[in-house]
């Protein structure tokens, strides 16, 4: 493990690990490698005196334990737990976490129970077992407070039908999730980018200042996170990929490059291959 703890606001924790060159989880083919580290991943925490919500409880168990071993140290004593959504790489901590109260979207509670039999296997190396299920489920939003601070959480299609975003409207803070990306979005449900497109309306609309997003460059989310640029560039990408070309990425995104909407960081032309496989496999 290569935990990076980052404080880019007050009373919000960063667990950063990942974009180690040369560094593997294990030698074998595994998801927390290929879908995770590689690219960089955070998990998030918002503390206030005894009392912590972690949002996404990490890549491994051995994240979810050292998450809250560290907010232990802080003097944390109670914890609250938010999905963002139901993919391996931001749940499979939450065994960790088991004894608290876990919150997630309706959506991201039915896509774990469908899919335990295959998040429990061997099926994808390493498995998530046992696959702790949320105790408390919402449908639109829901709004919650840790001290003074209002932490609302919005329901939208972006990236995964099941997203969770949380939204500190006191601070115009947005915790992302998947739904914005740096480099680019990785698309895993193509047939739903239209309705991708309208909620990042929605998201951009809340008009955020500062959106801390789970992959992306440690830097920038060590230094208080990306500005609403991070969404006009996904919401252009995602435009491109609805009537794709093969332009490079490098240059498709270079305007936001150039405008610090986005950084460079190469394995996304990976993840770019990936998004036109998927697209035009479904008609695009
Ligand atoms: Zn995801």
């Amino acid at each position: 493990m290569h935990l990076r703890i980052f404080t880019p606001h007050p009373g919000i924790l960063a667990f950063y690990d990942g974009r180690i060159p040369g560094y593997r989880f294990d030698p074998r083919d595994n998801w927390v490698d290929d879908g995770a580290l590689s690219l960089g991943i955070a998990s998030y925490a918002l503390v206030h005196d005894d009392q912590a919500i972690v949002y996404d409880t990490g890549t491994t168990l051995a994240h979810g334990r050292a998450i809250r071993a560290h907010l232990e140290t802080l003097g944390v004593r109670t914890f609250g737990v938010i999905l963002s959504h139901w993919h391996r790489d931001h749940i499979a901590g939450t065994e960790a976490f088991a004894d608290a109260h876990i919150i997630a979207s309706t959506r991201t509670a039915a896509h774990l129970t469908a899919n335990r039999a295959d998040l429990e296997s061997e099926t994808r190396w390493p498995p998530i077992r046992p696959l702790i299920l949320p105790t408390t489920t919402y449908d639109d939003r829901l709004t919650l407070t840790l001290g003074p601070t209002r932490i609302d959480l919005i329901h939208v299609n972006i990236h995964s039908d099941d997203a969770t975003v949380l939204w500190l409207p006191g601070s115009r803070i947005l915790l992302a999730g998947d739904t914005v990306e740096d480099t680019v979005t990785y698309v895993a449900e193509p047939d739903h980018l239209a309705a991708h497109l309208a909620d990042l309306a929605r998201l951009k609309a809340l008009q955020p200042r500062h959106i801390l997003p789970c992959h992306g460059d440690p830097d920038v989310i060590a230094s208080g996170g990306y500005g609403p640029g991070l969404i006009d560039a996904t919401i252009r990408y995602v435009t491109h990929l609805t009537s794709p070309s093969d332009t490079p990425l490098h240059d498709l995104i270079a305007a936001d490059l150039a405008a610090r909407n986005l950084t460079w960081f190469a394995p996304y032309e990976g993840i770019h291959r990936l998004n036109l496989a998927r697209v035009r496999a479904h008609g695009h």
